[in-house]
């Protein structure tokens, strides 16, 4: 049995064998994509193997693929780039959609975590003369939920809108593809599918508006100044390849095992709860509370039984926030407090499902142990 169960992928998930083969490959090579000897020749072409894998996944064109340091820089770049300066987004959208730029107008969403989409065809209906932006993500980071993207895109075309989604929680996980959605600009982040950190992409549909203001080279065909990240990039396409190549499977399979967990886990404790359950959700993903218990406690609890889980939404300062999304979806904030995600992934193993199962279960008594011996000392 393993030393640990990483049930934590949405906030990264391990680099896959074969990412860190190609990675390998490239960091020796060497050589600048833009030098015309044979040495950048070699990094051009690794770059732009990487290309195709990853449009492959989302159904894009190569061309429509621009390399970024991540899905918050892709978020930011299409936030910015679409020119447009009234923006949408939905409640439940990660900061770096939601802080990408000033002024950006919230739709709400239900208690389930899905857009409200009378609110978004209200909001657009005032846009008039100054059409929008809208940004709705695939699916959600902290719960799963996914978002209705085909008719958001109906009701933004219908007011000469453009659309951003976000699909860095979702690519990997259930296939997506550009133009079925209708999209004009997606998110893509690569260590959320099995890449290396620090490298993801956004997807420009042919002829969409784009534009930057990042001054410098002519990378990325002028749309991404700055020399490649030729080694990430070519570990993100051999991820994006093996992700596209199991996807269906993989996400049978895990949302089996989602369904075991939280039925598992609400038999264990009753008054647990599982956010988003009424809505579609990506397999991989579980958000739920335990009342009564922090969501900190119980993340070291997990962690001293050698099970990595998050605590609502991760953060980089290592502290647990308040999860916004929670907050927008009506949870009460001392129920939120109690949340946690469990996030599975490419690697994930029935072993690792038992063991966080058992860590609830023990963590449960113990919770329960010490109420009882709380009433009695009163
Ligand atoms: N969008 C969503 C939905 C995410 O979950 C994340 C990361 O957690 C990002 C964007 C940012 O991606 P990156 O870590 O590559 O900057």
């Amino acid at each position: 049995m393993a030393a640990f169960a990483y049930l934590d992928h949405n906030a990264t998930s391990p680099l896959r064998p074969a990412a860190f083969e190609s990675m390998v490959e490239v960091l020796r090579a060497g050589g600048n994509p833009s030098s015309v000897h044979a040495a950048g020749r070699k990094a051009r072409a690794a770059v732009e193997t990487a290309r195709r894998r990853v449009a492959a996944l989302v159904g894009a064109l190569p061309v429509e693929i621009v390399f970024t340091s991540g899905g918050t820089e892709a978020n930011n770049l299409a936030l910015s780039g679409a020119g447009r300066r009234r923006v949408l987004v939905s409640a439940v959208e990660h900061d770096s959609v939601l802080r990408a730029v000033p002024g950006a107008e919230i739709v709400g969403v239900d208690g389930n975590g899905v857009v409200d989409l009378a609110g978004l065809e209200r909001a657009l209906a005032a846009s008039g003369a100054e059409p929008a932006l809208v940004s709705v993500m695939l699916a959600n980071n902290e719960t799963g939920v996914l978002q209705p993207i085909a008719d958001v895109v109906r009701l933004a075309r219908a007011a000469g809108a453009l659309v951003h989604c976000d699909a860095v929680q979702a690519a990997g996980k259930v296939p997506v593809d550009v133009h079925g959605l209708g999209v004009d600009y997606l998110s893509l982040s690569a260590h959320k599918l099995g890449g290396p950190t620090g490298v993801g992409a956004l997807v420009v549909r042919d002829g969409a508006p784009f534009a930057t203001d990042r001054r410098g080279g002519g990378q990325e065909s002028n749309r991404r100044a700055g020399t490649e990240n030729v080694a990430g990039i070519a570990g993100f396409g051999a991820a994006a390849q093996e992700a596209a190549g199991c996807a269906p499977d993989l996400a049978g399979r895990l949302a089996g095992w989602r369904d075991r967990i939280e039925l598992s886990l609400v038999q264990i404790a009753p008054r647990a709860r599982v956010f988003g359950v009424d809505a579609g959700r990506v397999g991989n993903t579980s958000c739920l509370s335990m009342p009564g218990v922090p969501a900190e406690t119980q993340v070291m609890a997990f962690d001293l039984a050698g099970v990595y889980i998050g605590a609502g939404a991760a953060c980089s300062s290592g502290k647990v926030q308040r999860s916004a999304v929670l907050a927008a979806m009506g949870v009460p904030a001392e129920e939120a407090a109690t949340a946690i995600r469990i996030s599975l992934g490419w690697n994930t193993e029935p072993a690792d499902i038992e063991r966080l199962i058992a860590a609830w279960r023990d963590l449960y008594i113990r919770v329960a142990q010490s109420d009882i011996s709380r009433a009695e000392a009163a």
